[in-house]
């Protein structure tokens, strides 16, 4: 089913990352910003995550002796320094989220580099090192965001969706690992509900969103893939939902040869047996276009709605 399985560590048969986004209020603010304030119930949900859900996933990782990831915008960083405390305090990776979980994709080249390295200065202060990984607020990774990744020395990248394993994203300038989920592992469809954001999906049993998430993981298993899941902590760190997660890495112990890591630490592995020519990974060569496709321009009327 994979062309190119992972060798894992220690004959693991998947990678597994919790990745947790933990964006409390800045989508709220980003998408009313004259309002948000105006807005308190939705504020006080999303500052569970910071202030119930984050103590709450870290003591649970701590249970299981589990070191992963979690994706911070700089402006949450300034604002909740007891979640990041919590986070740092059990080891735990802090990852690159943008400033105010804004959309890169709509920012100009030099719009986006600010804001990049505003971030990054503020990570550096929290965290006292530089960033190893990305992943664009909103999935929305920019025609510039590999340029920025790879002239500030990120390791790896966490917002595209193109396999189930890792592979590498490449420029004549440079490349960077790419570690890719998918919807399928993002807790947004099961549990979003919000008046605010006009997200009004039906909310989901943890009975109907883990059944999925174990699906997807028991398909990593078998094919040597890659379990990459895409959380946040004011929806999935919700009490029976973090009920349901304790319950799925049980399970997940229970069967064994599982391989819990940061993506720090999976972007390294799959750097190293890349070099030791155990692995051949996907080479993605960026940009898929440099514009619309000519093909349907006004060439060709009446394909395309302008
Ligand atoms: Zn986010």
């Amino acid at each position: 089913m994979i062309l190119n399985p992972v060798p894992w560590p220690n004959g693991a048969r998947c990678a597994v990352a919790f990745t947790f986004d933990m964006d409390a209020d800045s989508i709220l603010h980003l998408a009313h910003h004259a309002t948000a304030d105006t807005r308190v119930a939705a504020m006080s949900a999303l500052r569970y995550g910071p202030d119930i859900a984050i103590p709450r996933l870290v003591n649970l990782y701590r249970e299981f002796g589990m070191k992963q990831t979690f994706f911070l915008p700089a402006w949450c960083i300034e604002r909740y320094p007891e979640a990041v405390e919590t986070i740092l305090a059990d080891g735990h990776e802090i990852a690159h989220h943008h400033y105010l979980h804004e959309h890169a994709n709509e920012k100009t080249a030099e719009e986006e580099l600010y804001w990049f390295q505003r971030s990054t200065e503020i990570i550096v202060k929290a965290t006292g090192q530089r960033p190893r990984g990305y992943r664009a607020a909103t999935y929305k990774f920019s025609r510039d965001t590999f340029d920025i990744l790879v002239s500030e020395g990120l390791e790896y990248d966490s917002s595209l969706f193109g396999d189930d394993v890792p592979y590498i994203l490449e420029k004549d300038t440079g490349s960077i690992v790419e570690l890719p989920s998918h919807y399928g592992l993002d807790d947004w469809p099961h549990y979003q509900f919000s008046r605010d954001f006009l997200t009004m999906m039906t909310i989901k049993s943890t009975r109907y969103a883990l059944e999925g998430f174990k699906e997807e993981f028991d398909a990593a298993w078998e094919y040597g893939g890659m379990w990459l899941a895409v959380w946040h902590p004011f929806l999935s760190g919700r009490l029976a939902r973090a009920a349901a997660i304790k319950e799925l890495i049980e399970y997940m112990h229970d069967k064994g040869k599982v391989w819990f890591a940061t993506l720090e630490e999976i972007a390294a592995h799959a750097r190293k047996v890349q070099a030791d020519g155990s692995w051949q990974p996907r080479v993605h060569r960026l940009p898929y276009y440099e514009g619309p496709i000519p093909e349907l321009g006004a060439a060709e009327p009446g394909l395309v709605v302008p």
